[in-house]
């Protein structure tokens, strides 16, 4: 979480810094600083609130310096106060420090600077960096000593970006677990979280590694890696996304422009991989692991939030095609487990950023284990995509909304072309092969065909905006769509929303209902579609309202239910694909209709780098 960017280069930083920062906001946004290192003077400019308030305070004063760092904080210690937002200082006010992650030892390192005279401002681990630093520079020769010295004493996950007033020509930077790239320039050189905040100015960049420290001019990078303990030669890499896509056109917000981008998204994530006319799906990433892939028995997926419901929908259609048993954990769990692993598992990573710090925990967790680790991930270059030994790439594009919408659609993508991958050497099910097959080209048109339908989902949400619960439900491939349509719910528009398998209704759930709470049932055609119907029987029976999904031509549904949002037919198996669009239309209007910031929900923070 959080977003750091700095500028190193004989032009003034503080508008490249600013416009990164706002590039990151998705990251988060309760404050924003900035530090400038001119001369042997700082200068520290802190807010709450977004980075447009921080920008309106230092257009003001106009300040202008070569070296400048900013940070958007997502607070995990200590409140949202301009006291406790970054850059954090020493006590000396001569090094400044802006950090991404947690320092899980601050307290007992915070103990010990007190005895030796420091004192603390804020209620933040970070401001124990700048002091640890400080304290080490009374002992050894070099900042860079210094700073190297207080990385070893912390524990954690970070990026770190240091600088002093004493030495206004460096960047002094740090990576564990926490991502930072590197942008390359002529005579200037840039640092951030996530490239998209220096893509503009260059598009060769260097992705720093776990204890990887770098020391950074205008016109040097170099890199130390603390573990090996030795200078390492950094790995210059060329970005290939372009800048448009992170841009808004003419979308009101980044969600709704991420939710109209699912016909795109599909056809990209299909391209040249799922063969129709051929019969074959061709994944390239898959091609280095094909022979261990002939040996696996058992699939363990690992994942959070969107990504793990995007596990629930690849489980079925693994297990329907291939025939290989799939498990789905949450990262968060998994990690803490202490289950028997076979050497015939396949560990399958599943993160829109590829840096959700649970995920790496769990794909860390099994790196003795002798298993294959795969990844769906949509950041190319991050810290999964790297680590893993294979994997495919969602190619959804930068997806800002911190609410996950087009990576959700291209994970769904991606799973199916891996079930059928799988399913190819199995000769499991070859019916359902060559119709997925099929359907994956034709689900760009359809999941437009819901698109076109926005304004009658429009209506339909601005008449459920105004209750204060909401029960999801479906059954089978359905089941995860009910899942993932309550947290799209939740986390934009904040009404307490619930998935349910519609089978588990009557242990428990159905004590709720009553006219005050309505329920969302995604009743689209399927074999069990009569089943989904009784469940709704029930609930009406109760004065529960409902709203339902349903498949084009289904007459008999309107007389079940108060509402009904039609998308076209499609196979079952990929029928969550077409869901997830409506129920994240019905969520967007809510929320909107509610008068919330849903690119940016209160509380959340796009990629999730702490545990
Ligand atoms: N732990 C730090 C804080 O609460 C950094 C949080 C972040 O990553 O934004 O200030």
């Amino acid at each position: 979480m959080c977003g750091i960017v700095g500028y190193i280069g004989n032009k003034s930083g503080t508008g490249m810094v600013l416009d990164g920062l706002e590039a990151l906001e998705y990251r988060g946004y309760d404050s924003a600083g900035i530090a400038l290192i001119d001369g042997a003077k700082g200068q520290v400019f802190k807010q709450v609130g977004r980075v447009s308030g921080l920008v309106k305070e230092v257009s003001k004063k106009k300040p202008e310096a070569r070296l400048v760092m900013g940070h958007t904080r997502w607070a995990t210690h200590g409140g949202v106060t301009v006291q406790n937002a970054h850059p954090q200082a020493n006590n000396r006010q001569s090094i400044f420090v802006v950090h991404n992650g947690i320092i899980e030892n601050f307290a007992e390192i915070r103990a010990k600077l007190k005895t030796e005279g420091y004192h603390f401002d804020s209620q933040t681990d970070t401001e124990v960096i700048p002091n640890l630093i400080d304290f080490y520079l009374k002992q050894l020769p070099t900042f860079e000593d210094a700073f190297k010295a207080a990385l070893n004493d912390v524990r954690g996950a970070y990026s770190i970006v240091a600088v002093s007033t004493k030495e206004p020509e460096t960047l002094y930077a740090a990576r564990l677990s926490s991502p930072l790239v590197i942008g390359i320039g002529k005579d200037e050189n840039f640092l951030a979280s996530d490239p998209s905040a220096i893509m503009e100015h260059t598009k060769k960049v260097i992705y720093l590694e776990d204890y990887d420290v770098a020391v950074i001019t205008k016109s040097k990078v170099s890199v130390h890696n603390l573990k090996q303990d030795k200078q390492t030669e950094p790995k210059v890499e060329l970005l290939d996304y372009e800048n448009e896509q992170a841009l808004l056109g003419d979308y009101p917000n980044f969600m709704l422009k991420e939710i109209f981008e699912a016909p795109a998204t599909i056809k990209t994530a299909t391209l040249g991989r799922a063969q129709a006319d051929k019969n074959l799906v061709k994944l390239g990433g898959l091609e280095s692991v094909l022979r261990q892939l002939k040996f696996i028995d058992r699939i363990v997926i690992v994942a959070c939030g969107t990504s793990y419901y995007a596990g629930l929908v690849g489980e079925y259609l693994i297990e329907e095609l291939a025939g290989i048993p799939v498990e789905v954990h949450l990262a968060s769990e998994f990690k803490y487990r202490d289950e028997p692993f076979s050497r015939s598992t396949v560990l399958l990573a599943i993160s829109q950023s590829g840096e959700t710090a649970d995920t790496i925990a769990a794909l860390k967790k099994v790196e003795d284990y002798g298993v294959l680790r795969l990844g769906i991930v949509n950041a190319v270059g991050s810290t999964i995509a790297r680590m893993t030994d294979a994997g495919v790439y969602c190619h959804a594009g930068p997806e800002k909304a911190v609410a996950s919408t087009k990576a959700f659609i291209a994970q769904v993508t991606v799973l199916s072309e891996i079930a059928l991958h799988l399913g190819a050497e199995s000769k499991n099910n070859p019916k359902l092969f060559k119709a997925l097959l099929k359907e994956l080209n034709e689900l760009p048109a359809k999941a437009q065909a819901v698109l076109d339908t926005a304004d009658q989902i429009k209506k339909v949400a601005e008449k459920y905006k105004d209750y204060r619960d909401f029960l999801f439900i479906g059954r089978h491939n359905a089941f995860p769509s009910a899942l993932e349509g309550a947290l799209k719910l939740k986390e934009i528009s904040y009404i307490h929303a619930e998935g349910y398998a519609a089978g588990e209704m009557k242990h428990g759930p159905l004590a709720m209902i009553d006219a005050s709470f309505p329920t969302f049932a995604i009743a689209t055609d399927s074999p069990l579609l009569e089943k989904t119907y009784s469940n709704i029987q029930e609930i009406r029976a109760r004065g529960g309202p409902v709203v339902a999904i349903a498949t084009e031509g289904n007459k008999s549904i309107k007389d079940l239910v108060d509402d009904v949002i039609y998308i076209p037919k499609a196979l079952d198996e990929l029928q969550p694909v077409l869901h997830a669009t409506a129920t994240q239309l019905f969520a967007y209007y809510i929320a909107m209709a509610r008068g919330y910031d849903v690119d940016r929900p209160r509380n959340l923070a796009k990629s999730v780098t702490v545990e």
